[in-house]
């Protein structure tokens, strides 16, 4: 019979002996340790337990013995809640209501705890040292993974085998019970309630993660790098995550070439400053704290674009676990097919473990946060879009606005000037100055490392995003007077909270359209609408199509079919159909733009 067990151990004790057994307890496996109010002395159970939460990392903490007060000590009860609730918060999840748990006397034999588990519950055993402690430890004896208590199991999610957890992925895999729960379970913009997190660290333990996922089809599977996806469901509701976020190494393999390797959860923020003391840099998006597995399998329309092209136009190889377990590394000459869907379509083919970049020199670059007041919104749109196409390439700028307010936009630029010399940086960015009136502005030459340096780190708390974000996306050849008008309404209906457009055209152009499965080359904007309501943003958007030429899948949420197409010219979608018969037959991978192979349209 497997024991839950725990100790009681007494709050008013030496405070720094109480949270060293806790923390014996939590290091031995044990479930609860629970706080027991003494004479009135020492510390009181609810400070004892925060102390204890300080100290430990999965064990419950229970508390009890606070006997009455005296009448004139006696707290509001309005107090005492505060008091209560401030202790469950600082314990995280930790903190056990009521006194659900059995007390064995100290000392009592495996017998006499078995007789009082029978009915499921913990049982609690006085102790006083750490031979007490160590003889609970030895009574519950090893277990693979890690132990979880009844309340912890009773919050499980139907149809997942946690007892099939594969053995090397046990001890780290996170359940709804499981104090880190919180900041696994939601990403940057999405809520989320997954039943199953699954943390791989290794090619081979993400074979293990894609064997138990192969067994819970009937779940949804997502998969994460950096949890920044908007249309990639890296959380699902009841379903299982792999989370490849432990790997993360960055690591240069010849100087010589500027060839690096990445693992899939560093974020663009760490590539950065990991290459920066070489003097080199490798473009990504605008922000830092985004994920390179979700962006290097996508594209990667970043600030360095125009003078460097997508971040997977430097990809070299690429290492990824098949849907089968196969691990498989493509590369131009090694599984070349694979190579070119992964670059685009990366999210159809595998969990990529691995990235070989040829990162290029880069040193100081002029970087520019703008402010721009526009009374004439379309006048700006159209004005945007014939600057930002007709600066050189090493110029890169991206447009943000929202919602008009009292028929005035504000008109946000973020730019990147390839150049280390400041009086070409003035020069380039001179022209977007006739958007509107300047009323802020940023501008300084900067390390690329400083740019994306400024996105906060994501702490051991996780990400915190609710619901489900709301965004579509598309590619525009330009900005015609017509889509500048469209556009503009579309912002004036109040309906959109952000618009982006990010520049397109120079060495992203370079590329031929079928070097890679991303194959929008020719455009010159990439355009991103996010609102609230999705039926409704898809009706304003779908009303601008002739303006577009395609779509990029990062930003876009709609799940009607139809966005396949758009994402994918169909040459390219029938040979990725065919590809995906190839290597994922099942469609086990399906949270993000998924190809279903059984089709023809
Ligand atoms: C604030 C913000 C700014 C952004 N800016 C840009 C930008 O400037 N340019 C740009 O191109 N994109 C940009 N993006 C989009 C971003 O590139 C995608 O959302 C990307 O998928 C995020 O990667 P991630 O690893 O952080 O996300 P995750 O949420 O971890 O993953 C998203 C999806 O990617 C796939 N995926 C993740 N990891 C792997 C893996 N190891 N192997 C295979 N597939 C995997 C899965 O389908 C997953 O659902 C931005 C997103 C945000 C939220």
């Amino acid at each position: 019979m497997e024991l839950a067990l725990g100790v009681v151990l007494d709050a008013s004790a030496d405070a720094a002996r109480t949270t060293e057994l806790a923390r014996q307890a939590d290091a031995g496996g044990l479930d609860l340790v629970v706080l027991r109010g003494g004479p009135d002395t020492g510390l009181d159970p609810w400070t004892a337990a925060v102390w204890v939460a300080g100290v430990t990392d999965r064990i419950a903490i229970g508390t009890t013995g606070f006997g009455p007060p005296p009448e004139h000590e006696m707290p509001y009860p309005s107090v005492v809640e505060k008091a209560r609730e401030s202790a469950a918060l600082l314990t995280g999840r930790r903190l056990v209501d009521g006194e659900p748990w059995a007390t064995a006397p100290a000392g009592a034999d495996r017998a006499a705890l078995e007789a009082l588990a029978a009915d499921g519950r913990t049982v609690v055993v006085p102790v006083t040292d750490a031979e007490d402690v160590a003889r609970l430890v030895a009574l519950v004896g090893p277990v693979a993974g890690r132990r979880r208590t009844a309340a912890a199991r009773a919050l499980r999610r139907a149809g997942i085998d946690y007892d099939g957890v594969p053995a090397s992925l046990a001890a780290t895999a996170v359940e709804p019970g499981d104090p880190e729960y919180l900041a696994v379970s939601s990403t940057y913009l999405r809520g989320g309630a997954p039943g199953l997190v699954l943390r791989p660290e290794t090619p081979e333990q993400v074979a293990d993660a894609l064997a138990f996922a192969r067994a819970h089809t009937h779940v949804p599977l997502g998969v994460r790098s950096g949890g920044h996806g908007v249309s990639g469901r890296s959380t699902n509701d009841g379903g299982v995550v792999i989370d490849v976020g432990r790997m993360n190494r960055i690591e240069v393999l010849d100087a010589s070439r500027r060839l690096v390797r990445i693992g899939p959860g560093a974020t663009w923020k760490q590539v950065a400053a990991a290459l920066d003391p070489y003097g080199w840099a490798l473009g990504s998006g605008d922000y830092g704290g985004v994920g390179v597995g979700g962006l290097a399998t996508a594209g990667g329309i970043g600030l360095l674009g125009r003078a460097h092209g997508l971040t997977i136009d430097r990809l070299r190889a690429v290492e990824l676990v098949l849907a089968d377990g196969t691990p498989v590394r493509a590369t131009a000459d090694e599984h070349p097919d694979l190579f070119w869907a992964v670059r685009g379509a990366g999210a159809n083919f595998g969990v990529a473990t691995a990235f070989e970049v040829e990162a290029y020199d880069v040193g100081e670059v002029g970087w520019a946060k703008l402010g721009l007041v526009s009374t004439d919104l379309e006048k700006s749109l159209l004005r945007f879009g014939e600057v930002a196409t007709a600066a050189p390439r090493d110029t890169t700028v991206f447009l943000v606005t929202g919602r008009p307010q009292r028929g005035q936009s504000m008109i946000q630029l973020y730019a990147i000037v390839d150049s280390p010399d400041p009086q070409v940086v003035v020069e380039r960015l001179q022209p977007f100055l006739d958007l509107g009136v300047l009323v802020q502005q940023e501008a300084f030459m900067a390390r690329y490392k400083d740019i994306m340096g400024q996105a906060p780190d994501v702490g051991p708390e996780g990400h915190h995003g609710q619901g489900e974000p709301v965004s579509r996306s598309a590619f525009l050849p330009g900005i015609t007077p017509q889509a500048a008008h469209d556009t503009a309404e579309l912002l004036r209906s109040g309906r959109v909270f952000f618009f982006q457009l990010r520049t397109m055209g120079g060495a992203i152009a370079d590329v031929p359209a079928d070097e890679t499965a991303f194959a929008h080359r020719t455009p010159a904007f990439q355009a991103t609408a996010m609102g609230v309501d999705q039926a409704d943003l898809d009706a304003r958007w779908d009303r601008l199509a002739e303006h577009f030429d395609g779509l990029y899948l990062s930003f876009d949420t709609d799940l009607r079919p139809e966005r396949l197409h758009d994402a994918f010219p169909p040459e390219v979608l029938a040979r990725l159909r065919e590809l995906k018969r190839r290597y994922d037959p099942d469609a086990l991978f399906r949270d993000n733009f998924p190809i279903d192979p059984r089709t023809t349209t």
